[in-house]
């Protein structure tokens, strides 16, 4: 079988670098994007990948990215991420834009723009990265939760039109990852971010990349809608089990 080509988003860091460190392993081809373009070479580089720069929010970019990407089988929309925890009454406008902008209208201008070449691979996957937040809001959240539960509506609606199909269509949700999201979230605050994981024992990015990967190597047939995974200290977005 000629070697398949998967597009990951966001593989600067976190559950994207290892998402696209795990598909090469398993023989794909991967193109990696992000804004961070000195992470990707590197990255492209130990995995035999392809880098091209690339920023979600950024329509032109997303069109120069796509366009260097050529026949694809699958497309993780993985980039994304929180920033801040203000209330709703105090609700900042621009964290609020910038979250729907990466999270939302990245996963919808990447998944729009590459369709054709998912559909005409005859056996392509839309894989979208949603969070817990999706499901469980939570105070402080409503910005991301908002986003989150909008890019799992444009996964549900993608699934239902493309009925018919050659595509597959998914939405993993994690718990608590440890990557550099928390980092970002607090703005820099490495103090802050520690605190998210201390006590307990939180996911991986490679927990999250082998259950990406999985999905992605089932048969054609199978389609695996939603996959909600959670470390077993978290029991659920904020009720989680810390020894300190
Ligand atoms: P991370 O380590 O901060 O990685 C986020 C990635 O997204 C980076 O590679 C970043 O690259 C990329 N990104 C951010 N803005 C972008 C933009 N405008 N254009 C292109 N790429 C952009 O966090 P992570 O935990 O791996 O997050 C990956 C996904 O998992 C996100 O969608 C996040 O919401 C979701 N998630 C995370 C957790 C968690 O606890 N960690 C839980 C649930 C869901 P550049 O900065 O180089 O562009």
């Amino acid at each position: 079988m000629p070697q398949r080509t998967a597009v990951v988003t966001g593989a600067s860091s976190g559950i994207g670098a290892a998402t696209a460190r795990l598909l090469a392993q398993q023989g794909w081809h991967v193109v990696v994007g992000a804004r961070r373009v000195d992470r990707l070479e590197a990255l492209a580089a130990e995995i035999g990948g392809t880098a091209h720069a690339l920023d979600v929010t950024d329509q032109a970019s997303v069109d120069a990215f796509c366009e260097a990407v050529g026949p694809c089988h699958l497309l993780v929309n993985n980039a994304g991420g929180a920033l801040g925890t203000t209330s709703v009454a105090e609700a900042d406008d621009a964290e609020w834009l910038r979250m729907f902008e990466m999270n939302v209208m990245g996963t919808l201008r990447l998944t729009r723009a590459l369709l054709p070449q998912l559909i005409a691979s005859g056996d392509g996957q839309v894989i979208s990265i949603g969070s817990i937040a999706a499901l469980e809001p939570y105070p402080g959240g409503a910005g991301y939760n908002a986003a989150k539960h909008a890019v799992k509506a444009l996964t549900r609606v993608l699934r239902l039109e493309m009925k018919g199909r050659p595509i597959r269509v998914c939405e993993i949700d994690p718990g608590l990852v440890e990557t550099e999201f928390s980092l970002v979230r607090f703005f820099g605050d490495q103090e802050r971010a520690d605190k998210v994981y201390e006590g307990m024992t939180p996911l991986t990015a490679d927990d999250v990349a082998e259950a990406i990967a999985w999905v992605a190597s089932r048969p054609a047939h199978v389609n695996i809608d939603q996959l909600l995974i959670m470390p077993r200290d978290q029991v659920s977005a904020q009720v989680v089990h810390r020894t300190v």
